[in-house]
């Protein structure tokens, strides 16, 4: 195999890397993993600004019971003071009365609060529900997307080691100079040096060789550049 063949598999194999390393580095599910994250994260957001509402409902709730019961022994000892026949003048029994109907209102008004506070509640539980189920989820599509670019990167990786290692068997076929050489047409050619000429054409520029120079390639062992592009030519 001379230098310039095992230079072509070079460029062959590094053409092959340079892909599977684009591959690794842009899988596809990385974007969508980082939207997952993202609407995962919104989820627990709001689920913490829900529970935060449930444990405030809570305590509005038990503050409400609270009065309700406190008016309630208010309510039993008026009540018991206009039933209970100490109290007969009747203005007294009148201020009596009032009181009660007073407490029955505010009462009343208590209980209706409490009613809606429960309401209320119920429609935050249902949200909380809705929210950690979604948060389970995706969870659970993370966890597998995850899984799934593991394997993927994995493969990649073994892939990308192989044709390193063959590479490198014919790297060691070429010199050092025509090595530095083809590495630096491969940077500033779009990681394209090494290209065969076919019907005269240069398959790196497409550009048609002049009659000369082709009759001069023909005749090279060594290194031969396209005059247009600079890239190295084989047969
Ligand atoms: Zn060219």
């Amino acid at each position: 195999m001379s230098e310039l063949e095992s230079l072509y598999q070079v460029q062959q194999l590094d053409t092959r890397i340079f892909e599977l390393r684009e591959k690794l580095e842009n899988n596809p599910l990385k974007e969508e993993l980082e939207g997952l994250r993202g609407r995962e994260r919104e989820c627990s957001e709001e689920l913490s600004r829900v529970e935060e509402d449930l444990e405030r409902s809570t305590r509005i709730q038990a503050a409400l019971e609270d009065e309700i019961r406190s008016l309630d022994q208010k309510l039993a000892r008026e009540e018991s003071k206009l039933y209970g026949g100490q109290v007969t003048n009747p203005k007294e029994l009148r201020g009596l009365q009032a009181e009660v109907r007073s407490l029955k209102r505010k009462k009343d008004e208590l209980e209706t609060k409490l009613l809606e506070e429960m309401e209320g509640q119920d429609a935050v539980k249902a949200r909380a529900g809705e929210l950690r189920s979604r948060g389970r989820e995706l969870a659970d599509l993370i966890e597998e997307k995850e899984g799934l670019l593991e394997r993927e990167s994995g493969e990649l990786a073994s892939e990308l080691a192989e044709l390193e290692k063959e590479r490198e068997k014919w790297a060691s076929g070429v010199s050092e100079e025509v090595m530095r050489l083809y590495e630096k047409i491969l940077a500033a050619k779009q990681n394209l040096a090494v290209v065969k000429v076919i019907d005269g054409v240069c398959q790196g520029c497409r550009v048609e060789l002049p009659g000369k120079e082709y009759d001069r390639f023909l005749k090279t062992e060594g290194v031969f550049r396209c005059s247009n592009c600079g890239r190295i030519l084989v047969r």
